[in-house]
């Protein structure tokens, strides 16, 4: 594929964040981004070009219905200064997989793949050095056609734009509160909750702001139908520990959104020697498991966060603390083995990186 490319002034925010000590999560934004059009079936002129505004009809299909999806990704730079991107082909896949739940059209890995590394290649520079940090990668895909119509747009525009960002939670790899949503609903059987698209996450706007202002990092969504399984926390999978039995909720409700972070660690875990059960646990069993004490930990996984300990559970108007709000063993285990093989520090045995 032949990428063309435009000339670009340097940005001065680079200067800008390489002053800060603590990087905003998606505050600062590279020089370039990539771009590719849609249009009669065929995705055409792909390009770099400045990082900036787009040029939309106010009736993108987009804007008025929605019609949108995106990937998020990172590359952790190494000592040696080379960029690691985390098992990049399942991101093309699940991708592709939100593509079809919206109607979009597909994208291939090459246009996926060869286009991110070569803008990886252009933005090197961009990725902080410090571990914790990375350069984040949000590929996206809108529906461009301008039409009030519900059906699905004919154009597309595909884009991959980076952000070089520190960790998630500004208290960094600590055990954070989470509010148990008894109210709001993420995702239901039949709807898009295993896709990136951008619905899902308005819909958790308001809780999510009003769990924040009472002090709660994020919202642990339980299921729709039943309202007493735990789903998901935020845009994280979530994770409990009873002895050598790892816990997390199956996917075949179509409700959970199948992390790759979810999928390593638990192979990692396996390999631990932890028996591994995707199975529904209920808020009165995780309830019970912090009064008995038989639930040790709590973690949630996911590329922005990584592995977030988990030390309180606020639900039915209570505070139900696990491990004493510290950061359990296995949780600690499992964060060191995913942090050291993204950054290259401990070798890769299971082949999950590539490097640019
Ligand atoms: C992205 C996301 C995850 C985590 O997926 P990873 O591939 O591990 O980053 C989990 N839940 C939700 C809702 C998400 O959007």
């Amino acid at each position: 594929m032949k990428i063309r490319q435009e000339q670009i002034p340097e940005n001065e925010f680079k200067r800008k964040y390489e002053q800060e000590n603590v990087l905003e999560f998606g505050k600062y934004f590279t020089d370039r981004m990539f771009k590719i059009n849609y249009r009669a079936g065929e995705w055409k002129d792909p390009r770099i070009t400045k990082y900036g505004p787009l040029m939309l009809e106010p009736s993108a299909i987009a804007l008025q219905y929605g019609q949108t999806i995106f990937e998020g990704q990172k590359a952790y730079r190494t000592k040696e200064g080379k960029l690691n991107l985390f098992r990049p082909e399942l991101n093309v896949k699940r991708f592709n997989n939100s593509a079809k739940r919206m109607a979009m059209p597909e994208i291939t890995p090459e246009i996926y793949l060869d286009s991110l590394k070569m803008l990886l290649d252009l933005e090197r520079d961009w990725a902080p050095k410090k571990i914790g940090s990375s350069l984040y990668i949000r590929p996206t895909m809108i529906g461009t056609q301008g039409r009030l119509g519900v059906i699905p747009s004919d154009d597309y525009l595909f884009y991959i734009i980076l952000s070089p960002v520190g960790p998630y939670f500004p208290e960094g790899f600590k055990p954070i509160k989470i509010w148990v949503s008894e109210n709001y609903i993420r995702a239901a059987p039949g709807g898009t909750g295993y896709a990136k698209t951008g619905g899902n996450y308005a819909a958790s706007l308001l809780i999510g702001q009003k769990a924040l202002e009472q002090g709660y990092s994020q919202v642990l969504w339980l299921d729709a139908i039943h309202r007493k399984y735990v789903e998901e926390v935020g845009a994280m999978n979530i994770f409990f520990v009873y002895q050598d039995t790892l816990y997390t909720a199956p996917l075949d409700s179509g409700t959970i959104l199948p992390g790759l972070t979810r999928e390593s660690v638990i192979q990692m875990a396996k390999d631990f020697g932890y028996s591994i059960k995707e199975e529904a646990l209920s808020m009165d069993d995780i309830v019970a498991g912090t009064k008995d004490g038989s639930l040790q930990e709590c973690f949630g996984a996911g590329t922005a966060a990584s592995i977030a300990p988990v030390g309180c559970l606020r639900y039915q108007g209570q505070e139900h603390i696990i491990n004493n709000f510290q950061i359990g063993e296995m949780t600690q285990k499992i964060y060191d083995q995913l942090i050291g093989i993204q950054y290259g520090m401990i070798d890769d045995s299971y082949g999950w990186i590539v490097s640019v």
